[in-house]
């Protein structure tokens, strides 16, 4: 005679035993330690995961305070002046270049992020 799960579950304010036919260690499939460590863990790296993304966007703001606050006040500068506009890819001084493409990448980043 085939074992039934003893997993008690808690439906209709009642707990029932679970129906189904225990295939390991008395459990049924679903049920099992093994599956229930599964799903948790599965439900835990989820989670990370967007944690891990929360994180990441409070160090991208971190650091942008910085790198923006230097690039913007030059960058206004220039439009100002006149020598950049908005859709400028490369900065007319060579020398603020890498500079000025680290702003540029931060920016397409947060547009990503
Ligand atoms: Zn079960």
């Amino acid at each position: 005679m085939a074992e039934q799960c003893k997993e008690q579950m808690f439906k209709d304010w009642h707990f029932h035993q679970c129906s189904r036919k225990a295939v390991k260690d008395g459990y049924c499939k679903q049920h099992h330690p093994d599956s229930v460590k599964a799903r948790a863990d599965a439900a835990q790296a989820k989670w990370d995961a967007r944690w891990a993304k929360v994180d990441k966007k409070k160090r991208i703001a971190a650091a942008d305070a910085g790198l923006f606050d230097a690039v913007d006040a030059l960058f206004f500068a220039q439009i100002a002046k006149g020598m950049i506009t908005l859709e400028t890819e490369t900065h007319p001084d060579e020398s603020l270049n890498p500079i000025w493409q680290a702003y540029l990448k931060r920016i397409e980043e947060a547009d990503n992020a």
